[in-house]
């Protein structure tokens, strides 16, 4: 396969993933497979599976969805009672396949796998001072900084390197690491994306949602806390902190869109907070309308709190084809069908003559939107009453959630009444960042909301993008 690699193309260091690790359960890559299908939502460009038997690595590794990527019999192949894996976000240009994780890295100190969710602010700069003295890097990613850091003397002759490590990247990462017979989680000092530790069949597991638990059949213990390290081997679980005194920026777009609505993230069932955000969006932006339903699947839970407050009836307007497998839509298809119709299609007998509310999670682009709503008028919607469970999206995300440029992002240039223009609907009505916070239960303190007021918690790197460590390259 020949790939050519570009500056412009739409691959890069999206660490919009998810991860689980399991330590003391028997088969433990079959548990890992499985806890990643449960974790498929988080990320759908590649997915990857390492276990150890306790001497050996083993790992198998693909681009696409999990089913796509890695047979169902092949974990089986993977044996040991370690194992970590990992699902990637999708891009829709070129993909790489070394930059499939988990990362396996054969140092000094033996094999180590690395599976990261989050986005590094100054993975940049340190590959930049690697690279001077002569490191080679395999992987666009940022996460593969991690292992330079490991694998550096500066580090490895601390008393404790792996802390040392932690201590040197800055930003988002929640990280399930394994050596040949430990697994090892991390999350960052301010917690910005989740990670949860539970008990499986007298073994441990973590893993970035609790929905991953719900599937194996997993006992939840707790999250792992913001600036800790958890060690799992023979001798126990051991918990240890590598930072402190940092206020919590737990991305609070987890909550609105990126967990599933059945995973407990921060404490909050992700469900309960979306309906909340629902019934504070009925108050906060009314609608006149006969029937009030969801862009599925992500704002099912918000529209079912819409209703509840406003007393609109709630309806099914539109149908989700689930079924739609990427590779499925091939660029030639793609160009000559509404590529936002193979997804959704509207139910006529529902929207036809009515005044629609149509609830949605948020409004990056607006393109999707814009097409979803043609997609209605076209059914028969006589008004349509867009109505958004978060607030406006005007700044870019450092911290992993895809929207990296304020270029792309509609709210960040226009405002609600020329947005609504560009979608065409009849009204749009936002959250707002109030009714937001009431809804994760808060004030504010303990969340990143940077997407919506600019208010960063760590200041990116200057030039750190999604593809700040891409090179043109041909191979
Ligand atoms: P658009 O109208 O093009 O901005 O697309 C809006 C839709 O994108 C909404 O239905 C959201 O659920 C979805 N969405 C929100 N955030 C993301 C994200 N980071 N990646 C992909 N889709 C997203």
């Amino acid at each position: 396969m020949r790939t050519t690699m570009t500056q412009t193309g739409r691959t890069g260091p999206r660490e919009e993933c998810g991860v689980v690790g399991l330590y003391g359960v028997p088969a433990a890559a079959r548990s890992a497979y499985l806890g990643l299908y449960a974790l498929q939502h988080r990320g759908q460009e590649s997915a990857g599976v390492v276990a150890s038997d306790g001497r050996e690595i083993r790992s198998a590794k693909g681009l696409g969805l999990l089913s796509e990527a890695i047979r169902p019999e092949t974990p089986g192949r993977l044996p040991g009672h370690v194992a970590v894996g990992h699902v990637r976000y999708s891009t829709t240009g070129d993909l790489r396949v070394q930059n499939i994780q988990p990362l396996v890295i054969e140092y000094c100190d033996g094999l180590m796998a690395i599976a990261h969710n989050g986005n590094l602010t100054n993975a940049r700069s340190l590959r930049g001072q690697y690279e001077a003295r002569g490191s080679i890097f395999q992987t666009s990613t940022d996460s593969e900084v991690f292992a330079h850091l490991l694998a550096d003397p500066a580090q490895r002759g601390c008393e404790d390197p792996m802390a040392a490590a932690c201590r040197r990247v800055h930003g988002a990462y929640s990280l399930v690491m394994m050596t040949v017979d430990a697994l090892v989680a991390v999350r960052d000092p301010f917690g910005f994306r989740p990670l949860s530790l539970g008990t499986l069949d007298g073994g441990h597991v973590v893993a970035s949602e609790t929905c991953a638990f719900d599937l194996l059949g997993a006992k939840f213990v707790r999250d792992v806390e913001p600036g800790e390290i958890v060690t799992i081997d023979g001798a126990g679980v051991r918990s240890r902190r590598f930072a402190e005194g940092h206020c919590r920026a737990q991305c609070v777009f987890e909550h609105i869109y990126f967990a599933r609505p059945d995973s407990t993230v921060f404490g909050r069932n992700v469900h309960a907070v979306r309906v909340r955000l629902g019934e504070n969006l009925a108050e906060s932006a009314p609608a006149d309308g006969d029937v009030v339903f969801a862009v599925p699947d992500s704002g099912n839970s918000a529209a079912f709190g819409y209703s509840q407050r406003s007393g609109i009836p709630l309806g099914v307007g539109f149908v989700r084809n689930h079924y739609v497998g990427r590779t499925f839509i091939a660029p030639s298809t793609a160009a000559r069908v509404n590529g936002v119709k193979i997804k959704l299609n509207a139910v006529r007998e529902v929207v036809r003559g009515r005044r629609v509310v149509v609830v949605d999670d948020s409004i990056v682009r607006g393109t999707t939107s814009k097409a979803r709503m043609a997609s209605l008028r076209e059914a028969g919607a006589r008004e349509i009453h867009l109505r958004i469970s978060a607030p406006p999206i005007r700044f870019p995300c450092h911290y992993g959630i895809d929207f990296q440029s304020a270029d792309e992002l509609i709210a960040a240039s226009r405002s609600p009444e020329e947005i609504a223009e560009f979608i065409g609907v009849d009204s749009l009505g936002y959250q707002t960042i109030d009714g937001m916070m009431a809804a994760v239960g808060g004030d504010g303190a303990g969340y990143c909301r940077a997407c919506f007021t600019g208010e960063y918690p760590v200041p990116p790197e200057q030039g750190m993008g999604k593809h700040a460590l891409q090179r043109q390259r041909a191979f």
